[in-house]
């Protein structure tokens, strides 16, 4: 079986991706090619904001955080599936922007935003700055105040829960670089504080504790931690939060290692745990946001790449290599990230040579997956393609080694158009003196 339903095998062997096959695709559009499966995009949506609504009522509010995939038609579709946003940087307002997406639907978010960051954000008319510090907090007012606004904001504070996963991907715990701890009275000091500024307007807080979360009830206590520190404020300060955003960070199946998650079903665990304590604290309730990224795109995409070179090292391992890697995929040179390999254009051969997959670039360290099974009869030329790249795989690509970065073609109805372009050595020197 396949892990996830837009993946399957046609009558000539090869890889189908949204009903449409892969070597086609690879033929047409050259490789590395990132493909992204739009209908299963639009799904993922539709399974997020349905689940809210019923969860958490008609305030919920479902955001994709767009740092996991960031180009114009994302945020169009968006747009049209009536999901806010996320934005982490200048960068991506500009994207939204210039898709027309209504920015006044879109959270902030950001530990180190620059004054010029603030106002270019103002410009665009963001709806919602996350602040993250005082520093932060004092920038905001003072452009605020210049433009004779309030900007309304969320603080992110940090309810100190491990998440269970990798330390790079775990943000939520009371040293982290981002928000504000509770547990050490910074975060109340930090509400105080925004309580104090008259062109900012405090709607609520924001939490964030990691990404990639299977563990059974990370958000179950995070809810609870976040409505108790809502209490507390009403208590000592006499400030009722209106918006309890939760963050980002259901899990994705890379691999069959990995479960399978029933959204809606987690979320239901969630909003039980999240009445109860409300009616225990007598706290109007606060309407709930969330903002998945990887699990709104991971699934959505896949990636295809030509094999150039396979090396046997006997008495070692066997090495194939791509004309892709770290360039287009750093997941696994930064996390050892899984991911599920498959050999696109002959599925249907014996999976008996064991391998790593290995990108182009001159760094050892560039290796897309170890240990993969793959046909031994697969040869320079043909097709090998990494499931599951939807996410943080075309928004991590870099240019090292001077490698121009693939295009994203979308799969419609049957149909496939060009989303971004596939950057050419000319686009490279093009911002050269
Ligand atoms: C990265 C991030 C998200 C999205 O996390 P995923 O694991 O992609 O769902 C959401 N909110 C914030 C603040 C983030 O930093």
């Amino acid at each position: 079986m396949f892990i996830c339903e837009n993946l399957g095998v046609n009558d000539a062997g090869h890889l189908s991706f949204a009903g449409q096959d892969t070597a086609a695709l690879a033929a047409r559009y050259g490789t590395p090619l990132y493909l992204m499966d739009e209908a299963r995009i639009r799904r993922n949506c539709r399974v997020y904001r349905d689940a809210m609504r019923a969860c958490f009522g008609e305030s919920a509010m479902t955001l994709y955080a767009s740092k996991a995939n960031s180009f114009r038609q994302i945020y169009r579709i968006m747009q049209e599936e009536g999901m806010g946003v996320d934005v982490v940087s200048r960068g991506e307002i500009h994207t939204a922007a210039r898709a027309g997406y209504d920015l006044s639907r879109a959270f902030y978010h950001g530990n180190a935003k620059s004054d010029a960051d603030i106002a270019y954000a103002m410009d665009c008319g963001v709806g919602c700055f996350v602040v993250d510090n005082e520093d932060e907090l004092h920038a905001v007012e003072a452009e605020a105040a210049r433009r004779g606004t309030a900007q309304r904001i969320l603080l992110r504070v940090t309810p100190g829960i491990d998440p269970h996963t990798y330390e790079a991907v775990n943000t939520g715990m009371v040293d982290s670089k981002f928000g504000r701890a509770i547990a050490t009275g910074e975060a109340e000091a930090l509400v105080r504080l925004a309580l104090s500024l008259r062109h900012v307007r405090l709607l609520g807080f924001h939490c964030h504790v990691g990404s990639q979360v299977f563990a059974e009830d990370v958000f179950e206590r995070a809810v609870d931690v976040m409505l108790r520190f809502i209490a507390q404020m009403r208590d000592t300060l006499g400030y009722t939060a209106s918006v309890l955003d939760l963050g980002g960070g259901y899990g994705v199946r890379y691999t069959d290692a990995d479960p399978t998650l029933d959204i809606a079903e987690k979320l239901r665990d969630v909003a039980r745990v999240f009445h109860a304590v409300c009616a225990e604290l007598s706290l109007s309730e606060p309407a709930v946001a969330l903002e998945p990224g990887r699990s709104i795109v991971a699934d959505a995409g896949l990636t295809l790449y030509t094999a150039q070179s396979v090396k046997r090292i006997r008495g070692y391992k066997n090495y194939v290599a791509v004309d892709g890697g770290m360039t287009d995929n750093p997941r696994f040179a930064l996390y050892k990230s899984r991911y599920t390999v498959l050999p696109a254009g002959d599925m249907n051969a014996p999976r008996n040579m064991r391998c790593d997959l290995a990108g182009c670039c001159c760094e050892s360290g560039d290796i897309l997956q170890q240990d993969v099974a793959l046909p031994d009869t697969l040869r320079r030329g043909d097709l090998v393609a990494v499931c599951t790249t939807g996410a943080y795989n075309y928004a991590m690509a870099s240019n090292y080694n001077r490698v121009p970065r693939p295009c994203v073609v979308m799969l419609r109805d049957g149909d496939s158009y060009v989303a971004v372009r596939r950057e050419t050595v000319d686009d490279l020197t093009g911002l050269d003196a």
